[in-house]
């Protein structure tokens, strides 16, 4: 039993069985509900210290016909061992192209830009420069106001090809943020390689402030390091006002977290929009 190993004993173990048959159903539904239309986009405000909201994180949400309202957490996984998270992002990606394009009509939503999260590898798929660009231009949108969030560990699986393909991109003006920055072990030499617009300082050194001094030095350097290479720094997760403060004090005035709103429906966030405008 020892050397038949852990696959031979997780074949017949009835719950992994189950396990296995709950995967397979969740990866059919996953694929329905692409099919269907049951993926949408939620926006939580990005403000900026004296602008206000300048701008949303599209987060991708599952209007389950059965189980209500799903966060990623809940599919994204599964999404991408089944191979459809590039199907996923590209619906997401047009979702956010035809928002951004909605909003360019109305005066009072033609500030607003959008960060959309890329899953790995998507970056690298055949044609991907292309289908961005012909995203951009069958919706309308101004590729200025499009903003993809990228990790670490993905941009440095290919730096050459990473480098290549943002650039293209960024020919057209389309801007790019890393995502989670602090927490993917790399050396620092990618930030001079990249063509990068922005740093988003991951919520959990955000989450340790204002009494965590360690956390607030990372914040602290960060905050330098993008002020120094010419770059936006924007917090994620904050929470409190204490913690606003302190990275207000720090160098960062670019904000994203429940303190100023939570992901909303379209309209929801569009209301949010308009009573601070109106104050
Ligand atoms: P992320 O890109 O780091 O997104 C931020 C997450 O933090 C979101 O969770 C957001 O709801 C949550 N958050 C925002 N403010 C606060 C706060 O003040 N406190 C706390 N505790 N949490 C806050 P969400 O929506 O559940 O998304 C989780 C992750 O799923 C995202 O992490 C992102 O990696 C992924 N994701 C979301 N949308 C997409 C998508 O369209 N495509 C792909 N590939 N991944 C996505
Ligand atoms: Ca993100
Ligand atoms: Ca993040
Ligand atoms: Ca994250």
């Amino acid at each position: 039993a020892k050397i038949s190993g852990k696959n031979a004993l997780r074949f017949f173990d009835p719950r992994m069985q189950l396990a296995v048959q709950e995967r397979l159903r969740l990866e059919e539904e996953i694929r329905l509900g692409l099919k269907n239309g049951e993926f949408i986009l939620n926006f939580q405000p990005q403000l900026e210290q004296t602008e206000g909201i300048i701008g949303a994180e599209a987060l991708v949400r599952w209007q389950h016909p059965l189980r209500g309202l799903l966060t990623p957490a809940a599919f994204i996984a599964q999404a991408e061992h089944a191979g459809l998270i590039h199907t996923l992002d590209q619906q997401v990606l047009a979702q956010a192209c035809a928002q951004l394009a909605r909003w360019a009509e109305t005066p009072e939503f033609a500030h607003l830009s959008l960060s959309v999260n890329l899953s790995a590898h998507l970056l690298y798929q055949d044609n991907f420069v292309e289908g961005v660009l012909e995203l951009l231009e069958r919706s309308g949108a101004d590729p200025a106001r499009l903003k993809l969030e990228l990790t670490e560990t993905l941009l440095l699986d290919n730096m050459p090809e990473a480098i290549a393909r943002m650039t293209r991109l960024k020919q057209h003006g389309i801007r790019f943020a890393i995502d989670d920055f602090g927490t993917g072990y790399s050396s620092m030499s990618y930030l001079q390689q990249l063509p990068l617009d922005q740093l988003k300082i991951d919520q959990t050194f955000i989450r340790r402030l204002p009494d965590d001094s360690s956390s607030l030095t990372i914040v602290r350097a960060i905050c330098a390091l993008a002020t120094g290479l010419g770059l936006e720094v924007i917090a994620e997760g904050v929470e409190s006002e204490p913690q606003r403060g302190m990275l207000l004090a720090n160098g960062c005035h670019r904000y994203q977290g429940y303190l100023f709103g939570r992901p909303l429906s379209a309209d929801a966030f569009e209301e949010l929009v308009r009573s601070t405008e109106a104050d």
